[in-house]
């Protein structure tokens, strides 16, 4: 009580509660990030040059989840930067919003040599930190681009072409699975169906946006 009073002659008409704020995510992903560095669940620690934890907006709705890093990304210890990269930052910029606005992340958090695909005894190692990435994030709603993110996401074995455009739920969240950009790059053909995903994506994001406070 003598401290309410002291705050009231020092001039406080009303305490400010303290709310989540920007720097909790950002700390608790950073903390995460420390983790990964020091990481050795699974050999793919050895070979990696930088771990890629992600990058983006820690208070977005919308999160992209890919596969793991690749060369560029190993480099520069970023995620999707590279030519696949540059696609997804399209397809982001094509639904009306800018790369750091959304979240972005893997499921591997290092790179598998030579770009081959994550081994399941990999995923099951990484999982952990995407699921804690997620509950960090927040996400109302997540794209998992490529078989593997979905796969890993949605516990399914099914392919993404079967998997791909409908919503599906995780834990609450809504999530759309779409074509990899990198696949999207080997087999343009695919876009047209990508592009009927990402509209999809974009109802869904200014639907829930709007209802955001
Ligand atoms: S890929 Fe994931 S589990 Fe494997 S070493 Fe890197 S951070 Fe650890």
């Amino acid at each position: 009580m003598a401290f309410l009073k002291h705050l009231q002659l020092l001039g406080f008409q009303f305490i400010p509660l303290q709310r989540e704020n920007c720097d909790d995510r950002e700390r608790e992903l950073e903390n995460l990030r420390l983790e990964i560095l020091r990481c050795k669940a699974c050999p793919l620690y050895k070979t990696r040059k930088n771990p890629v934890l992600g990058e983006g907006n820690p208070h977005s709705i919308l999160l992209f989840v890919g596969e793991a890093p690749g060369a560029e990304e190993d480099e520069q210890g970023r995620p999707f930067v590279g030519k696949a990269g540059e696609l997804l930052t399209k397809i982001i910029k094509a639904m009306g919003l800018e790369r750091g606005e959304v979240y972005i992340t893997n499921v591997l958090k290092c790179r598998p040599p030579g770009n081959r695909n994550p081994r399941p005894e990999e995923i099951k190692a990484c999982w952990p930190f995407l699921e804690r990435q997620i509950e960090i994030i927040k996400p109302k709603l997540i794209c998992t681009l490529g078989t593997f993110a979905t796969q890993t996401l949605l516990g399914t074995q099914e392919k993404i072409t079967s998997q791909r455009g409908t919503f599906k739920e995780w834990k609450g969240i809504k999530v759309l699975p779409t074509f990899h950009p990198a696949f999207l790059l080997r087999n343009p053909q695919y876009k047209r169906l990508a592009w009927d995903d990402i509209k999809k994506l974009m109802a869904e994001y200014q639907n829930l946006k709007s209802r955001d406070v």
